[in-house]
């Protein structure tokens, strides 16, 4: 189908078919990653159980060579967008760069939209859509169910009915029924953990969480699907990566794969420390299947585009190889009997992708993931016989404070604070606080080794649960 055909949607008025074919795909492609950074300092505007706070403040710098956000940047943890940046990477093709992308694919007849972002970026998203094009959206594809990707879906369902539109059937895989089933019914959990994750203040657990609303999907399919849209066709095949209803989307007339969250532009969330099993062989058998198609160009889950086959090819094949490495080590030091401490010390990714911008341990963490494996394949015996009905450790820190006595314990951890070895002085200043909470010099050293460590911390999770351990130690002190 010749692109210009694609585009008759298009509106010739302000926001004109030319202003887009102006602004072009290489153009687009070299200001994404910049214009995700950009828009980390803004508030989130998710409700119920999406996550919400301000992202970290971000890096800006010049995009890599293939569209990157700068080295080490939150381009991942941006929760809402940039409509600057909106561009028209594809003929027909546009990107919406929002927490998470959406991505709308015109036909001649009708638009078919990959993902719907956050609730709260829903409405800005169609909004901009109508600036570009009067075409209905006729199909939603879920890639899967997190709610950066589902949850704006009802912003899409609404102009659809005041437009007088045809209802979008949305698509997803099965296991995407069972993700909302699981999301309504520990909706409480759910947002206590997001709490931690996205650092913000914890929830006042006497009010209940609100139960979230989705928009389920009208098909499923099982292992692989596709979908004719005015005669172009869409494939959607299933991989288990980030999730176990992972759909990526292929289309092969424009040679563009929609990734969803096999690719994030950093280390893969494998392993995440609050939730549930991810799939780290899964998730590189799916990078691997999309590299087969030969890709010209890579629309990710969130962060910038990818665009040119080489460089689709390197990213999808360093980020496959990545998790592979990691895999087959955890796997080969379980069968030689290893127990999960050894292996988190001893385990590392190849070193010569450590440097990559997609896989910065800026989301994501190699440590994470070898939990996550450990996880997948083994049990929660850590291998010590002390921890297998332990005693409390509240009762094993009073035994250590009675032997050794607080201020010894607080002298030595200043020692090791001097030194530098936060983590250790961070476990003696532990056992003082379980054992005697309110003792303020305690608190007041557990306060600023955590602030140190979150200040410290490039990983966001890591840095959340650091900020969180030092306003917790804040609180006995008032
Ligand atoms: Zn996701």
């Amino acid at each position: 189908m010749a692109s210009s055909d694609r585009k008759r949607g298009l509106f010739e008025g302000k926001m004109s078919r030319r202003k887009l074919l102006e602004t072009g795909a290489v153009a687009a492609m070299s200001v994404a990653g910049v214009g995700l950074a950009a828009a980390c300092t803004e508030e989130a505007e998710q409700k119920h159980t999406t996550p919400a706070g301000t992202a970290p403040a971000a890096t800006t710098a010049s995009p890599g060579p293939i569209g990157s956000p700068a080295l080490g940047s939150s381009s991942i943890v941006s929760l809402t967008g940039n409509p600057q940046a909106i561009a028209e990477v594809a003929p027909g093709t546009i990107f919406f760069p929002y927490f998470g992308n959406v991505i709308a694919l015109l036909t001649d007849d009708g638009i078919v939209i990959v993902d719907t972002s956050l609730q709260g970026n829903g409405p800005p998203i169609v909004e901009e859509l109508r600036k570009r094009t009067d075409l209905p959206v006729q199909t939603i594809i879920y890639t899967h169910g997190h709610v950066d990707h589902v949850g704006g879906t009802d912003a899409f369902l609404k102009d659809a009915d005041a437009r007088g539109h045809d209802r979008p059937t949305i698509i997803g895989h099965e296991n995407v029924i069972r993700r909302f089933q699981r999301y309504e019914r520990m909706a409480g959990w759910i947002r206590f953990l997001n709490a931690q994750q996205w650092g913000v203040a914890p929830p006042d657990p006497s009010q209940p969480a609100p139960v979230p609303v989705f928009a389920y999907p009208d098909i499923t399919y099982h292992d692989r699907t596709s979908i004719e849209v005015s005669g172009e066709t869409f494939e959607l095949i299933y991989g288990m990566g980030e999730t176990d209803d992972h759909t990526w989307v292929w289309a092969p007339e424009r040679k563009i794969a929609l990734a969803g969250d096999f690719f994030t532009w950093a280390c893969p969330n494998v392993g995440n420390p609050w939730k549930v099993q991810r799939y780290t062989r899964g998730w590189a058998e799916g990078l691997e299947a999309i590299a087969e198609k030969r890709p010209a160009l890579l629309l990710p889950g969130h962060g910038p585009p990818i665009e040119g086959e080489d460089n689709v090819q390197a990213a999808c094949l360093d980020v496959a190889r990545y998790l592979r490495s990691i895999d087959d080590q955890v796997v080969e030091r379980m069968n030689k009997g290893q127990w999960l401490e050894q292996i988190l010390r001893e385990v590392e990714p190849p070193a010569d992708l450590a440097a990559k911008p997609y896989l910065q341990p800026i989301y994501g963490h190699p440590k994470f993931i070898i939990q996550g494996v450990w996880r997948q394949y083994g049990g929660w015996y850590d291998g010590n016989p002390a921890n297998f009905f332990a005693a409390a450790t509240a009762d094993q820190a009073s035994e250590i404070v009675k032997l050794v006595g607080a201020a010894a314990l607080l002298s030595r951890a200043r020692d090791l604070q001097t030194i530098g070895d936060l983590p250790l002085a961070c476990h003696l200043v532990d056992w003082v606080c379980k054992a005697e909470p309110d003792n303020a010099d305690a608190r007041r050293l557990q306060r600023d080794l955590f602030e140190a460590r979150s200040a410290a911390e490039p990983n966001m999770m890591a840095r959340n649960v650091f900020k969180g351990a030092a306003a917790e130690a804040e609180k006995h002190l008032i």
